[in-house]
This record gives structure tokens, C-alpha cells and sequence, in this order.
């Protein structure tokens, strides 16, 4: 995979794919913005050059063909003008590749940012239609692909696109660059004792990951609502825990295996439990091996977070995917934010992946302790899983 530092760019007209699928809160402000800012390197290197440069994303899931303004890059533009501090004002064309997206390309000068709109607003986007890529690339001289959090989806803007030029009119950008180098220099060579902590809800997107790391790691610590599938698993009562049922026997196997590669495997030894799943209800700690019937286990434990941080210790690279608990509800964010201060305070090499992670990780003021926040949630997943991400597939071919 090219970088853009081994294309010739200077004066060309680059199509920077980015991913400024930011989190926004109920007022429409962003409450995140790193995807926006890890993008800037490969934007201010392009300007430097006195490229004209047409930025694309995705927004969220609109309904392709209906332009609303809560799916408008409109937001994502303002606040690269700020972040970019531009003399000349950034423009965002009406549409994606329109007249108005087109009428705007033509009439950019050297220096100067255009922004097409939302790319799902059409079809072929996650569709990954070679017109709409025909469309796209028809604009421009070189693509640059710095979109690591969309690059495990082969849509038109990663996949179709990207095939449509050569290898010396396509590369990644600084972003793309970084976050690959990382995880795959990390799994190769990792610093031992390496630790893998893993939560959230779903242990089935999970479980290709869960196989892949314990051949590589030395300790596992689960936690979050994919815990009870385990704990059901060694035949515990989990109440109305959130179990998938049906992953019960995968979830053994894991467990088998971790024994047989000699890997530590460890669950949470209490949990916070409540009888709804709401705040609005009482809440207390429960041992692991003693959560009621009509209960739910929300988050882990005070105990749990003492024994994971004992785990930690001697970490000395450590991968983190996924929220201990409910972390959106300050009743079950408590394990959540420790873990992150837990893994924070440690001397190890720290990954995290996965937005929710990430957000926690910045609502524990702990991103400047960590070593790498990944902006790709999915995309980071399966690159521990081993799998080819078709982006980067493209940016090869
Ligand atoms: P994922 O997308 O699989 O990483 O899951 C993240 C989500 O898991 C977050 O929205 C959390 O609220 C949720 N989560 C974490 N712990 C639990 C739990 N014990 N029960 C239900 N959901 C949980």
C-alpha cells in the first residue's frame, strides 16, 4: 500500500475519502471530533502542495435520494474551517456527484477545499456501484483513501473507486497509514505480557476476534453484556442478563481453547445488577455466582475492577475493545471508567479500538494516557481477526 508521500500530487486536483462519521449530541453539536482532526495531516499536506482538494464521507444511514439536514456534512464543514483555519472559505456542494457537486469541482482553484455531501444520500454508495465511482473519480486526478473507519465496507468511495486508478494516482493517507502500521506491527510483534480486554454487548461480532487473540495474547479479560454468555456457559445463573443463547457452546470452546494455548481467561467475579434496564431503579452489587432470577447484570463490579487491575500489572502492551457495562447511564459507567483508568496507568503499549471504547476512554479523561486511540471500530476488529479490509485491498490492486 502507497502513501501518499510516494505520489506525485503537486498541483492536482485529490479526492480525499474521509470518515467524518462523528458522533453528535441530541442538539446536532459534535461531541467528538477526532475523526475531523485525523484527517488534517493528509488535508494540509495536499494544500501545501496547491492541490485543489474534494473531501467525501458518509454520514450516519440516510435514506439514499433524501437530502435532510441532520445527515448534511454541513456541521463536519464548519468545523474544518475552524480546525484548518483556511483564508479561503471551504465549500460544500449540494449534493454528491450532481451539478452542483460538479459545477463546484470545476470551479476550484489551487489551495481551496471543496466537500461533496453525505455519500449515502446515493444509492450506490453502499452498493458499490462502478457509475457513482465513474462519477467520482471523473473529478479528479488522484484518490486518496484516508477513511480507516469505513475501510473493512466495500462501498463505491473505498472499493469501486479506488480500482479505477493506477498505482501511481492512488495511495493512503497519513491517518489510514498510521492506524495500520499500528495494529499490524502490535499483533506481529507484540511486547509481552500481552493483554486483551474485552466487552460490550455482542459476544457473535466478537467471537472471530475472541479465537484470533488467543492464539496471540497471554491473558483475556471479558467483560460488559458478553460476559453472561460466558458465565452462563461455565453453568452459572445469569438472570436476565443480556446471553446469547445460542453462542453458549462457542463460548465454551473459547474457554477450552485458552486452557489448551495455557492463555489466562478471566470473568468478571461480581457485577452491578438491577431488575430493569434503566437508571431509574435501584441497583446493587451482587457475586458473580449469585445474580437472582428477574435480575440483570448492567456492569462489573468493584471487585472485579481490583482483580482486573491486578491482571494489568505486568501488561506490557494491552488491547482494549469494548465497554465493561452500560456506560451511557452514569449508574453503570463506574467499571467502565475504572478499566479505562486501570489500563491508563499502566507502563504498557495501550491500544484502543472501537468508538464506544474511545468514548469512554475521553469521558475518563485518559485518551492522552493511552498510546493509540483507533478511530475504526469495526475496521480495527478485523484487522486483530486477520481479515483482508477491502480499502486497503483497493488501495493494493
Ligand atoms: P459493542 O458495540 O458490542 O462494543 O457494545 C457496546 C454496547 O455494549 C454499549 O452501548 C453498552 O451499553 C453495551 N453494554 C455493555 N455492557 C452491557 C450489559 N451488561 N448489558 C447490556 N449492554 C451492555
Amino acid at each position: 500500500m502507497k502513501s501518499i508521500k510516494d505520489l506525485n500530487i503537486t498541483g492536482k486536483t485529490v479526492f480525499i475519502r474521509c470518515d467524518f462519521n462523528v458522533p453528535k449530541d441530541e442538539d446536532g453539536n459534535i461531541t467528538d471530533d477526532r475523526r475531523i482532526r485525523g484527517a488534517l495531516p493528509t488535508i494540509r499536506y495536499c494544500l501545501d502542495r496547491d492541490c485543489k482538494v474534494i473531501l467525501a464521507s458518509h454520514y450516519e444511514r440516510p435514506e439514499a435520494g433524501v437530502y435532510e439536514d441532520k445527515y448534511s456534512l454541513a456541521p463536519i464543514v464548519q468545523r474544518l474551517q475552524t480546525l484548518l483555519k483556511l483564508a479561503t472559505e471551504i465549500t460544500l456542494a449540494n449534493d454528491v456527484v450532481g451539478k452542483n457537486a460538479k459545477k463546484k469541482a470545476a470551479a476550484l482553484q489551487s489551495g481551496e477545499v471543496l466537500v461533496l455531501e453525505n455519500l449515502r444520500y446515493e444509492a450506490g454508495e453502499t452498493q458499490n456501484d462502478i457509475i457513482l465511482a465513474k462519477e467520482l473519480a471523473s473529478m479528479v486526478d488522484i484518490y486518496i483513501n484516508d477513511a480507516f473507519g469505513a475501510c473493512h465496507r466495500a462501498h463505491a468511495s473505498i472499493d469501486a473507486m479506488a480500482r479505477l486508478f493506477d498505482k501511481e494516482h492512488k495511495a493512503a493517507g497519513f491517518l489510514l497509514g498510521k492506524e495500520v502500521n499500528f495494529f499490524e506491527k502490535t499483533l506481529e510483534k507484540p511486547m509481552r505480557p500481552f493483554i486483551a480486554v474485552v466487552g460490550g454487548s455482542k459476544v457473535g461480532t466478537k467471537l472471530e476476534a475472541l479465537n484470533e487473540l488467543i492464539n496471540k495474547v497471554d491473558k483475556i479479560i471479558i467483560g460488559g453484556g458478553m460476559a453472561f454468555t460466558f458465565l452462563k456457559a461455565q453453568g452459572l445463573e445469569v438472570g436476565n442478563s443480556l446471553v446469547e443463547d445460542h453462542l453458549l457452546n462457542e463460548a465454551k470452546k473459547i474457554m477450552d481453547k485458552a486452557k489448551e494455548e495455557k492463555v489466562k481467561f478471566y470473568l468478571p467475579v461480581d457485577v452491578v445488577i438491577a431488575p430493569e434496564f434503566t437508571d431509574k431503579c435501584i441497583a446493587k452489587y451482587v457475586p458473580a455466582q449469585e445474580i437472582p432470577k428477574g435480575w440483570m447484570g448492567l456492569d462489573i463490579g468493584p471487585a472485579s475492577s481490583r482483580l482486573f487491575r491486578e491482571v494489568l500489572n505486568d501488561a506490557q502492551t494491552i488491547i482494549w475493545n469494548g465497554p465493561m457495562g452500560v456506560y451511557e447511564m452514569d449508574k453503570y459507567a463506574k467499571g467502565s471508567t475504572k478499566m479505562s483508568h486501570n489500563i491508563a496507568d499502566t507502563h504498557a503499549t495501550t491500544i484502543v479500538g472501537g468508538g464506544d471504547t474511545a468514548d469512554v476512554a475521553l469521558r475518563a479523561g485518559d485518551v492522552d494516557e493511552m498510546t493509540f486511540v483507533s478511530t475504526g471500530g469495526g475496521a480495527s476488529l478485523n484487522l486483530i481477526e486477520g481479515k483482508k479490509l477491502p480499502g486497503i485491498e483497493a488501495l493494493k490492486a
